[in-house]
Parts: structure tokens; C-alpha cells; sequence
């Protein structure tokens, strides 16, 4: 944690309880905790920074995961020179337009549509390489594209029935439906008695 100095405000007590909203930080009177009507209202010197109490005495410190060298944490606010795109390093106040969130960050609409081109170029020649035939799509395990082999979530596919997919990955459409196996279940219900 990178402290980067005591909070000069004499209203600050350290039996507060603090929240973020924001970057903003609210402080509660102990056992008040009211998310729309704190008590105090403090603005960080940055918007990465926020409120810590350290051995009984707030302090402001740095919350940008990358300045901490923190590839564990969440990503709450970064620094200015660290909320950058992941991929090209763009800073978030160049962006033309709305970048698309990820883990711990984001990547600018640029990139994205250059990963996605570039996936679906992948895959478009996957299909025209593709030498199965319908009975290699007949009855699996797994769903998968029956042109480029792109990989399916089947957890909410199971009362497909014909159904009409598009492919995320090459754009074609194909037909999917859930073979149901029949099993048998067999419960004891009553026990013949007697002699
Ligand atoms: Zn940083
Ligand atoms: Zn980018
Ligand atoms: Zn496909």
C-alpha cells in the first residue's frame, strides 16, 4: 500500500466508517452508516486516492492497482497514467469513443474491432479448410461450429431444437439441436409382506 499522507481534516475521527463513492469518500459516524446522507464528504487530491485509516488516523493513499504492482486486486480506480487500453495504451481521456471494459482495465473500440477482425479472419479460414463432413457434427459431446469449430456454451442450449445459431467467431449460421438420451430411474415404493 503506497501511503501518501495524513488527511489534514480536524472532522475526521477514528471511529468513522468510511465508503467510496466514486472517488469521493464518505465518512459515517460509527454505526450510521447512510449510503445517500453521509456525514462528511471528502474529495481525494486524485481520483485513484482514497481513504485508509492507519493506526488510528486517516490517511490518503494511492488505490491504482498498477502503481502497487498489485496483479491480484481490483482494478477500482487507476492512476491517470496507468487507466490506459490494455492493448495499445491509449489514456482514457484520449478515447473517441466508448471502450469496452475488461478485467482489471479496458480496451479502446479500435482494438477490440482489430482483435475481433482478426479472430473472425482465423476462423473464416478454418472453414474453408474444413474437411468434415455432417456426421462429424452428429450426436457430440460438445457443440461447435459446424463450419469453423468455434466453441459453444451448451449450459443454456439444452431444449434446442432446430434452432438457428450464429457463429461468434466465423458469422455462419447453423442448426442446433439437444439429443435427450432416455434413462430410467427406479424409487422402492412398497414392499410386498408376508408369510
Ligand atoms: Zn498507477
Ligand atoms: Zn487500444
Ligand atoms: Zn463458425
Amino acid at each position: 500500500m503506497i501511503i501518501i499522507g495524513k488527511i489534514n481534516d480536524p472532522r475526521l475521527t477514528p471511529d468513522m466508517e468510511r465508503s467510496r463513492s466514486g472517488s469521493v469518500q464518505h465518512f459515517h459516524k460509527k454505526g450510521h452508516v447512510d449510503w445517500h446522507n453521509p456525514f462528511i464528504v471528502v474529495s481525494p487530491p486524485e481520483r485513484h486516492i482514497y481513504a485508509e485509516l492507519i493506526d488510528g488516523e486517516w490517511h490518503w493513499v494511492n488505490g491504482c492497482i498498477d502503481c502497487n504492482d498489485d496483479k491480484k486486486g481490483f482494478s477500482y480506480i487507476k492512476c491517470v497514467k496507468h487507466d490506459v487500453c490494455l492493448t495499445c495504451g491509449i489514456p482514457r481521456d484520449q478515447l473517441k469513443e466508448t471502450p469496452w471494459g475488461a478485467v482489471n482495465g479496458f480496451n479502446c473500440k479500435p482494438c477490440v474491432e482489430k482483435e475481433d477482425a482478426a479472430i473472425r479472419a482465423a476462423a473464416l479460414q478454418r472453414a474453408e479448410e474444413n474437411e468434415k463432413d455432417s456426421l462429424d457434427y452428429y450426436r457430440n459431446d460438445k457443440i461447435t461450429c459446424p463450419y469453423c469449430d468455434a466453441e459453444f456454451d451448451e449450459s443454456e442450449r439444452y431444449d434446442a431444437d432446430g434452432e438457428q445459431i450464429e457463429c461468434h467467431e466465423c458469422g455462419n449460421t447453423f442448426a442446433l439441436t439437444a439429443n435427450h438420451e432416455v434413462t430410467w430411474t427406479m424409487t422402492k415404493i412398497k414392499e410386498k409382506t408376508g408369510e
